[in-house]
């Protein structure tokens, strides 16, 4: 198997997770997304307690690449305190822009990290940073 072949067998494996769709109860925050050369308009629900990133969902539709973008991202970040996200989202923004990253910080993406394969496709970029750019507006507020 090659390397494309791999990444568009976990991109499609992440966009058929339904786990993280739906709302939350008690929510604190929410974010809308909307990429309109696509067509994707995600809205990230969150739940932020005592600075911790308690529950994470969204509603919306998307196209693969950015609902398989969320649900990696979903995964990386429950249980995170506001502070290790605000440092996870700049590795993972410097990973999108080919700029270098400790290879270190780029493990704790998880599966995310597979998404730097989109970082020279500028028409995909959009659907993968779109719910990235939600949980960085979220995180900041
Ligand atoms: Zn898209």
């Amino acid at each position: 198997m090659n390397l494309d072949t791999l990444y568009q067998k976990t991109i499609l494996e992440y966009a058929s997770i339904i786990d993280y769709k739906g709302e939350i109860k008690g929510a604190t925050h929410i974010e809308r997304g909307h990429n309109p050369s696509c067509g994707d308009d995600l809205t990230l629900v969150s739940k932020i307690e005592n600075g911790v990133i308690q529950d994470l969902k969204f509603l919306g539709r998307g196209c693969a690449i950015s609902t398989a973008s969320t649900n990696m991202m979903i995964e990386v970040f429950i249980g995170k305190t506001v502070t290790e996200t605000k440092e996870l989202l700049k590795v993972f923004f410097d990973m999108m822009e080919n700029k270098e990253v400790d290879e270190n910080d780029v493990l704790k993406l998880g599966d995310a990290s597979l998404l730097k394969f989109a970082y020279n496709m500028p028409a995909r970029i959009k659907c993968v940073t779109l719910s990235w750019h939600c949980l960085e507006v979220i995180v900041n507020k």
